[in-house]
């Protein structure tokens, strides 16, 4: 039987990040992976030999002393990821209620507070303060920041207020509320459900910049696999635990693999859905308090995303990348509402991609959906689909389609469809127990599955665990990596590598 300091389950972005911290601070680590494949939500797919990205399309925090840019530096691998800003108001185009009065919003704090007054003149005052109250959050968190990163998560004022209350007191102007509130869609909760604090959280680092990455997530998964040489972290891909066993004061001694294989580690780190946490744990050694806690999580939105090319005769250089976003409606609780029966908000991205020389006009449209809507094929699996899904699924294509072709008329020609995900394919490709985009709902007041857990070597990290998205996975997993290796080493190392 193999022993390892450190295993961890599942090998997203927060897999990868923790197997990396743990493994350049001298511990041997083992990642072991569901998928026949390491990157779960990070790893892009092919279809008629044009990559699109699956779970990874843009993301703040790129910029100086940004989070993102922080932990990628510590990990060694910033200089592999090469960001592609979309910064300009062109490139940040929202499109709000059913008279389609449509925003252009530049990135870079600042920017953004003045156009945002620009628009709504008579509500200085209101976009003053949200902006100022959403700073404060941010400088008050001590995980926004590596050097002070800390388990203690110590709750705000603005942790017990949703952000639906913040925008209630702040202004009446509907359009501005929805403005404000538009990141929502980037985690898949309510306004009416979400704490002020965490929606700041993550936003804020968007406000500052929106940025794509050259080669999409391929380029972390990359960079990650380079540097695991360097540290000998195995991977194991097509495993996962099938039972904990030898279990002593609370503490496991063996996992057993779908395979047979039997291994055993100091800690074991979940960084996958919790319901699948769940799945894998003994309950009998858990408290029914804690299985219903871990079971009452609801699932975030999700999308049903279509992907296709523009022919065109651009090349890569004169093109920039966009993100176009439909709230059909300005109210964002109907939006995220599973029962909405409007239109849905519709996000279309389109950026470059070059692939042997040849230039494509890759167009990604993605229709906000709910594990509700397919609940009629939940137990299908992919490639045994039955008829009424597959009509399902061309009837969502083809009003996709037209919502893009009435954006854009001048397509009307030339775009092409190639692919489309449900919030099934989604929940089959990612081995995700409902397909939602952001893990669970993190709604105000819950107490989220996050760090140790009731069985003594068991952790859990990922983006069900503190802010959902690219960063705030990776940000789950710098937290949980400070425990495992200790404060003092912790911050030696966030320190030296920063100096670097
Ligand atoms: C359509 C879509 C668009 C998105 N767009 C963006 C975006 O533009 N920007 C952004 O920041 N975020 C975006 N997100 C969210 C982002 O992808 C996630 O928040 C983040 O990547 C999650 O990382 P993770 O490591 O927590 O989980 P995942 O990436 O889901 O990785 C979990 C891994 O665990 C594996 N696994 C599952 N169960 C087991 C098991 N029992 N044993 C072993 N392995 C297992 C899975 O196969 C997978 O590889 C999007 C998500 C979706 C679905």
């Amino acid at each position: 039987m193999k022993k390892y300091d450190d295993i961890i389950v599942g090998s997203g972005v927060s897999g990868l990040t923790l197997a990396l911290l743990l493994g350049m601070n001298g511990h041997k680590v083992l990642l072991v992976e569901k998928n026949a494949h390491i990157g779960g939500s990070l790893r892009r797919f092919y279809s008629q030999g044009i990559p699109f990205d699956t779970g990874f399309h843009f993301t703040g925090g790129f910029y100086k002393n940004g989070i993102l840019q922080d932990m990628l530096m510590v990990l060694g691998i910033k200089d592999h990821i090469q960001p592609i800003y979309l910064s300009e108001e062109k490139n940040n185009q929202f499109i709000l209620g059913p008279e389609q009065t449509t925003y252009n919003l530049p990135t870079g704090y600042q920017r953004t507070i003045e156009k945002i007054k620009e628009y709504f003149p008579c509500e200085e005052h209101a976009v003053d303060k949200y902006f100022a109250m959403a700073k404060n959050v941010c400088t008050q968190t001590a995980s926004m920041d590596l050097r002070k990163i800390s388990m203690s998560v110590s709750a705000l004022d603005e942790d017990f207020l949703t952000l639906d209350d913040v925008l209630n007191q702040l202004t009446d102007n509907s359009k501005l509320k929805t403005l404000l509130a538009r990141y929502s869609m980037c985690y898949g909760v309510k306004p009416r459900e979400v704490s002020f604090a965490n929606h700041s959280r993550i936003c804020y680092s968007l406000y500052e910049s929106v940025a794509r990455v050259k080669d999409g997530g391929d380029a972390f998964i990359r960079a990650f696999q380079k540097h695991f040489k360097e540290f000998d972290i195995e991977i194991m891909c097509n495993r996962h635990i099938t039972e904990c066993v030898d279990i002593q004061n609370n503490y496991v001694g063996r996992f057993v693999l779908n395979t047979g294989e039997e291994i055993s580690c100091d800690q074991c780190i979940f960084t996958i859905h919790p319901g699948e946490i769940l799945r894998t744990l003994p309950h009998n050694h858990l408290s029914k308090a804690f299985v219903d806690r871990v079971s009452a999580f609801e699932p975030s939105s999700g999308f049903f995303s279509v992907y296709g090319v523009v022919e065109s005769p651009n090349s890569a250089d004169d093109f920039t990348p966009t993100i176009t976003s439909l709230f059909p409606t300005a109210d964002i609780n109907r939006l995220l509402d599973p029962g909405n029966s409007g239109m849905p908000a519709l996000v279309i991205m389109q950026n470059a991609e070059e692939v042997n020389g040849k230039f494509y006009h890759v167009l990604s449209a993605l229709e906000v959906s709910f594990p509700e809507h397919v609940e009629a094929w939940k137990f299908s699996k992919p490639g045994s689909r039955p008829s009424d899904y597959r009509k399902y699924k061309q009837q969502h294509v083809s009003s996709i389609k037209e919502r893009i072709i009435e954006k854009f008329p001048e397509y009307k020609d030339s775009f092409k469809v190639i692919d489309s995900a449900s919030i099934l394919t989604f929940r089959d490709y990612l081995n995700s127990p409902d397909g939602s985009a952001y893990g669970v709902k993190q709604k105000i007041g819950q107490f989220n599955l996050f760090g140790k857990l009731p069985l003594r070597n068991i952790y859990a990290a990922g983006q069900s665990s503190m802010l959902p998205g690219v960063v705030g996975a990776m940000m789950s997993s710098f937290i949980v990596g400070r425990t495992i290796v200790g404060k003092e080493k912790y911050n030696h190392f966030i320190e030296q590598r920063l100096c670097n």
